[in-house]
Parts: structure tokens; C-alpha cells; sequence
């Protein structure tokens, strides 16, 4: 019987220690994952793409809700910037080219300013306008089976040209049969006004990524760098290096692997030279460090038409820009600008391939 007793009341206590012992492991979790430095991330898609909102270790409890705030901001740029909706503004701007214009938000002002902007900076190789030779080359909604009539490219050329666009007080114009394709700078835009949410907010410490295009407040951890994977474009589960960015910073890259089409069995880069009509070649990847998302963006986009000579030449224009130029070559060769060679590491393999770009041919 006592045995009986001391049983049950053993079992009962051994019971208790063993929930008890649950709490208390649990809490004792809780409490280290509270107390780690590391950032914590939240994904979610977003304009076609996968975007994501890192916090450091100090906003991990704020995360939910800034995560949602961020969404918010990227679902209104959507709703005015996309082509593929056909009551975006922007869908409704080429829809009115040539007869009206069209009001327009704040917004979708400051990116066509924007737009035009770099468009004169990279002397006319980034151009917004570009879409009617993305829609011929296929990169749009229907694929092709073989390469457009020259002529045809000819005649799309003519509808080629960022200086066209009106901007009148709040409405745009777009002369007849002109079209906007918003893909090369869109996503930098709308990373910019998740950064500025993030930072009303109260966050001084974050990363927002929307498909490559990513800016960085502060530091990861005390001391530590926010830094950035770059892939090697040949081999893209392969990491060439990273990217060290400093607060408030921005990076981008365009890479022929990302997207493309194939044309009888031939590979067309999804970025178009808008001085000839045809997808660039020779150029594998660009990746740019800039003091915001837009810039890096659009840039990124400008150089890879331009290639590494004309690129850096532009470069001298655009303070406090950095690029990492990529040709279509084998071995692969990494062309660094000088600041970039202070912000890049290379992991060992691809040391020997870096080379800087001299600071003398800048001035
Ligand atoms: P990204 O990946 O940022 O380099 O942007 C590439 C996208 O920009 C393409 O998929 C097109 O939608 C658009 N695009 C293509 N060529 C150009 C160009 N020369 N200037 C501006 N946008 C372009
Ligand atoms: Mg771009």
C-alpha cells in the first residue's frame, strides 16, 4: 500500500518536474532568441516578385506589423505602376498616347522625373520607353519562335524615347503608340518608399529586398554590415563574393540569368540597347551600389546596356555610385570601379578574376 502510495505520488511528481521542466525550457528559449543579435526576416510576394523586410534584432517583436505596413506601401505602387493591369496609371497612360493625358499621383510623377533623369544620365541606354521593343522581342506576355523583321524593329525604334514623356503639374502625356515598361527602375522605387516607411516608423536598423533590389539602414548587429551574396551569373548557385553596404545604401544587379528568352535555340538577354532595337550582348551581369534603390536600379540597368568602358565613363557623374561589371566571357573576369573594390570581397576562388578599373580614366 505505502508502496502503492509513494508510487502514484512519485509518478504525480515525476509528472509535475516533467510539464514543469517543459515551461521552463521553453521559457529558457524564449529567453535566449530574445536575447540573440540576429536579424529576423518576414518574406511575401509582391509585384511579380519575392520581397522581404529584415529587422535587427531590436525591432524582432515590431516585425509583423512593419512587415504589413511595407506590403501595404508595395501593393499601392503596384496598383499604379503595373502594366499588366490594365487600370494601373501607367496602363492608362499608353492607353490615352497620343489623344489625352492622364492624371497622375505623386508617385508615379517622381518615377517618370526619375526616369527621364536616368535616361539623360546614361545618355538615353536606360529609357522607359523602351516597352514597345519589349513587347516585339517577346519579353512581355507572348513569346516568340523567331527574331523580328529589322524593319519592324525600325519602326518600333521611332516609339523609343524617354524625352517624349509630358509632365504637366499633376498629368502625363505620352505622344501616340508610345508605351511605358517601368521593369528596369520600378522595383528600386518602390524599395526606396519601404525604407522611408521603415525609418517613420522609428527603425534605424533594416534591410528591404524586393527580388535583388536591396536597401540597408544601419547595421546588421552592432559592429557588423549588412552584406550581400553576389552570384556568379554563369553558375548562379555559386556565390562570387559579397558586398559590404553601409547605412542607407542601396544594390542591384541586372544579369542575363535572371530572365530571358530563347529564339531558336539562341538566348536573348531580357534588356534592350534602346539605340539599336536588339537585347544587349557581351555583357553577363552588373551589380551597383548606390545611395538609394531607384538609382541603383535604374543604373544597374543603364550599365549593362553600356558595358564596362562606356558605364564607368558614366559613372563620373553619379557621385557616391559604385559598379561591379561582368562581361559575357569565360574565364569570368570581375571589373570592379575603386569603390567598389573597398566594398567587395571576393571568396577565394574568384580573387585572381577582380579587376579595378582605374580611378585615372575616371576624371
Ligand atoms: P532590370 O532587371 O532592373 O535590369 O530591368 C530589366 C527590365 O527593364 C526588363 O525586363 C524590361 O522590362 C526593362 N528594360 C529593358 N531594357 C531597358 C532599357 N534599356 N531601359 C530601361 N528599361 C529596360
Ligand atoms: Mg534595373
Amino acid at each position: 500500500m505505502l508502496t502503492a502510495i509513494s508510487r502514484r505520488a512519485l509518478g504525480h511528481c515525476l509528472r509535475t518536474w516533467s510539464r514543469l521542466y517543459r515551461i521552463l525550457f521553453l521559457v529558457a528559449m524564449g529567453a535566449c532568441s530574445r536575447e540573440s543579435t540576429e536579424p529576423v526576416t518576414r518574406s511575401f510576394a509582391s509585384m511579380g516578385t519575392q520581397a522581404s523586410v529584415t529587422v535587427a534584432a531590436e525591432y524582432r517583436d515590431r516585425l509583423p506589423e512593419l512587415t504589413e505596413a511595407v506590403h501595404e506601401v508595395l501593393r499601392r505602387l503596384e496598383d499604379q505602376l503595373s502594366t499588366y493591369r490594365s487600370d494601373s496609371e501607367i496602363s492608362r497612360l499608353a492607353a490615352a498616347a497620343g489623344r489625352f493625358p492622364i492624371s497622375v499621383s505623386a508617385d508615379t510623377r517622381r518615377i517618370l522625373e526619375l526616369a527621364r533623369r536616368y535616361g539623360e544620365l546614361s545618355r538615353g541606354a536606360f529609357d522607359v520607353t523602351v516597352a514597345p521593343l519589349v513587347q516585339l522581342w517577346g519579353f512581355g506576355r507572348r513569346a516568340r519562335h523567331s527574331v523580328p523583321d529589322p524593319e519592324v524593329i525600325e519602326d518600333r525604334l521611332r516609339l523609343v524615347n524617354f524625352r517624349s514623356i509630358e509632365l504637366q503639374g499633376g498629368s502625363a502625356f505620352l505622344p501616340a503608340g508610345m508605351s511605358l515598361d517601368l521593369g528596369g527602375i520600378g522595383k528600386g522605387f518602390a524599395v526606396d518608399k519601404a525604407v522611408e516607411v521603415l525609418r517613420r516608423s522609428g527603425v534605424r536598423a533594416a534591410m528591404v529586398d524586393l527580388g535583388g533590389n536591396i536597401r540597408v539602414l544601419g547595421q546588421a548587429e552592432p559592429g557588423t554590415s549588412w552584406t550581400i551574396g553576389i552570384r556568379n551569373p554563369f553558375e548562379s548557385e555559386r556565390v562570387l563574393g559579397v558586398i559590404k553596404l553601409p547605412d542607407g545604401m542601396a544594390v542591384a544587379t541586372s544579369g542575363n540569368y535572371e530572365r530571358f528568352v530563347e529564339i531558336g535555340g539562341r538566348r536573348y538577354s531580357h534588356i534592350i540597347d534602346p539605340r539599336t532595337g536588339y537585347p544587349v550582348e557581351g555583357m553577363a551581369g552588373v551589380t551597383v551600389v548606390s545611395p538609394d534603390a531607384t538609382g541603383s536600379d535604374a543604373l544597374s540597368t543603364a550599365l549593362f546596356v553600356l558595358g564596362v568602358e562606356s558605364g564607368f565613363e558614366v559613372l563620373k557623374d553619379v557621385p557616391g555610385t559604385e559598379a561591379l561589371f561582368i562581361r559575357d566571357r569565360d574565364p569570368v573576369e570581375l571589373w570592379l570601379t575603386p569603390g567598389m573594390a573597398t566594398l567587395f570581397t571576393a571568396v577565394p576562388e574568384y580573387e585572381p578574376a577582380i579587376r579595378v578599373l582605374s580611378a585615372e580614366a575616371r576624371k
